[in-house]
């Protein structure tokens, strides 16, 4: 019996990329091939050459359709089978390799804000929720919404073969996280764009929508992040080079500000757990500095470092491009 392979691709959408998705029927036997779609619809291309190339770069088993069914993430080519400009992993993929042998790990703290129509989910229908205190790891129906969807998007997740790590109510009544890795600089990004299509996809079915905006309220209610978490061969080893990390990354703030994340002056304000945009700091065990090594890591004297810079909705191949060329261009 022919199978269902859902292609998952990143579109062209400007200030922030969007995923994309669409069904092909395959026989049964036969893996996903090279696919393309209409890059007129997606800012890829315009009408009068509008073909753009999906090429299958990771696949796992679907959970939602179960059986033999797929999800196909793909990489956007040209037809000329060269990158798409819209295409952020083909440079990841030279990054990793350049510095592969200092073997590096990361892990992904996505933070995201469950929608119901205009306003947060679980928010009252006029005014504001009591102020932020017990949401955090919270517990109750008056603290906590959305839980059900969390639940299935973790076990999708685990079905699915992502490594995901773990789960969290978070500050903001109707905010959660999870966390993917540690994992390889590719296989994190791929797996968190997975993650959220699943999230995505999952929410659907209970009418509320997912979203990865950075400060979904303004005001005293904390924005969403995603704290990227980085070691290498050598930090796992040694204190020095968790050091030596935290520091290489205050040269290049500017740059890497620049690629986290749209909006993120509006989130890192220096209030809610954030270090200001326009200053580089790092502390241990500081969630008011850009970079925080854990206290555990100073402990072990080895692990670590957490770059908390990055919004919820930044890329992540930018991302972790950036954080693997940064720190271990100064390891070499
Ligand atoms: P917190 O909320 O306290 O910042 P979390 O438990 O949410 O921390 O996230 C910690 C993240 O650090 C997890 O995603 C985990 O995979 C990641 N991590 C743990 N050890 C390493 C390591 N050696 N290298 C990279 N990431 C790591
Ligand atoms: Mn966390
Ligand atoms: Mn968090
Ligand atoms: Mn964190």
């Amino acid at each position: 019996m022919p199978y269902k392979a859902e292609y998952i691709w990143i579109d062209g959408a400007e200030p922030t990329q969007k995923l994309r998705s669409k069904t092909k029927i395959i026989e049964d036997g036969v893996d996903p091939p090279i696919w393309g779609f209409d890059g007129s619809s997606t800012n890829q291309a315009t009408g009068e050459n509008s073909d753009c190339v999906l090429r299958p770069v990771y696949e796992v088993p679907d959970p939602i359709r179960g059986g033999a069914n797929k999800l196909v993430l793909c990489e956007v080519l040209l037809t000329s089978m060269k990158p798409h400009p819209s295409n952020k992993r083909a440079a990841l993929v030279a990054t990793a390799k350049k510095y592969a042998k200092h073997e590096p790990w990361f892990g992904i703290e996505q933070e995201y804000t469950f929608f119901d129509g205009l306003k947060p989910l679980g928010w009252p229908d006029n005014g504001f929720p009591a102020p932020q205190f017990g949401y955090y790891c919270g517990v109750g129906s008056d603290e906590i919404f959305g839980r059900e969807i969390v639940e299935a998007h973790s076990d999708a997740c685990i079905a699915a073969g992502i490594q995901i790590a773990g789960t969290n109510a978070e500050v903001m009544p109707g905010q959660w996280e999870f966390q993917i890795g540690p994992v390889g600089p590719v296989e994190v990004s791929d797996q968190l764009w997975v993650a959220r299509w699943l999230l995505y996809r999952i929410a659907e079915d209970f009418d509320v929508s997912a979203t990865l905006n950075p400060k979904p309220v303004s005001g005293d209610w904390n924005g969403a992040g995603a704290h990227t978490n980085f070691s290498t061969k050598e930090t796992r080893q040694s204190y020095e080079y968790v050091e030596r990390a935290a520091k290489a990354l205050g040269p290049k703030h500017d740059l890497h500000i620049k690629n986290y994340g749209a909006g993120i002056e509006r989130r890192l304000t220096g209030a809610h757990e954030t270090a200001s945009y326009t200053k580089f700091s790092y502390g241990v065990s500081h969630r008011g500095a850009s970079v925080r090594i854990p206290w555990q890591v100073a402990v072990d004297r080895k692990g670590y470092i957490e770059d908390r810079r990055p919004n919820a909705n930044m890329d992540p191949y930018t991302v972790v491009r950036l954080v693997t060329d940064t720190i271990c261009s100064t390891f070499e």
